[in-house]
């Protein structure tokens, strides 16, 4: 079940107060409309009802979606310290404590990410029928052949799974400020899940909240990941 309060913020812009809607827990199947707007980006959003300055906030949510077995725990601060808390939850669940839940947990994921916007890639990735920790090898293999090709690798600073209007790309920011995307190339991903699905699988398999992220890839790769892991060739992309 979903849990929100109002909570009165402060126009970081005129100063003004007003109030908006904090959810500590959000059940996706309850209520799809937020969970559009978390797919859209604008679900953290809140614009000053006086000046019209939009602010984003990023706040502890435990997002729910029971009909695709998934759960993921919004942490912003002391993001270790919190995780370390809410695995705990699961020691229980091995202790038959608390059996209801635990029913549910044997085919669900748990996730963890530090804020919405990461919240918003995994439910983007889910819905598009992609498996995030393969995508996350994808995404680490496309900024390795970014970072070193010859007509000017440079580094990245983020790579981001994007479908805005139907389209899977993934979007680039480097470390110079300068932005991109990528095409999405479903070959790739396909041989990607092929060579590493079971392995990913099974280093997923532990019921705790997973950190899904670039630092899993590179982990998961045993340190080195090169776009020569796979046999399918990254397309030009375009770049700004
Ligand atoms: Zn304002």
């Amino acid at each position: 079940m979903s849990k929100n309060r109002t909570r009165t913020i402060s126009c970081q812009r005129c100063g003004k107060s007003f109030d908006v809607l904090i959810w500590d827990s959000l059940n996706a199947d309850t209520d799809p409309e937020q969970r559009e707007e978390i797919k859209k980006g604008t679900f953290n959003r809140y614009k000053c009802p006086d000046c019209g300055f939009t602010m984003i906030l990023q706040y502890s949510c435990l997002y729910t979606d029971m009909s695709h077995a998934k759960q993921v725990f919004v942490i912003p601060t002391d993001f270790d310290k919190r995780l370390e808390e809410a695995n705990r939850y699961f020691d229980l669940l091995e202790k038959k404590e608390l059996q209801t839940v635990a029913d549910i947990a044997d085919n669900c994921s748990f996730r963890a990410v530090h804020d919405f916007s990461e919240l918003r890639e995994k439910v983007n990735m889910w819905d598009n029928g992609f498996d995030d920790a393969a995508m996350e090898l994808y995404k680490a293999m496309t900024r390795a052949w970014l970072e070193t090709r010859e007509d000017g690798g440079k580094p990245v600073s983020k790579a981001f799974f994007s479908s805005e209007n139907g389209k899977d790309e993934i979007e680039i920011l480097f470390e110079d400020g300068s932005a991109g995307a990528v095409d999405f190339v479903p070959d790739l991903y396909r041989d990607i899940t092929a060579k590493y699905g079971d392995d990913l699988n099974s280093a997923l398999k532990s019921r705790c909240f997973s950190v899904v992220d670039f630092d899993f890839a590179v982990n998961f790769m045993g340190g080195a990941v090169t776009e020569n892991n796979t046999e399918s060739e990254i397309v030009e992309g375009t770049f700004t």
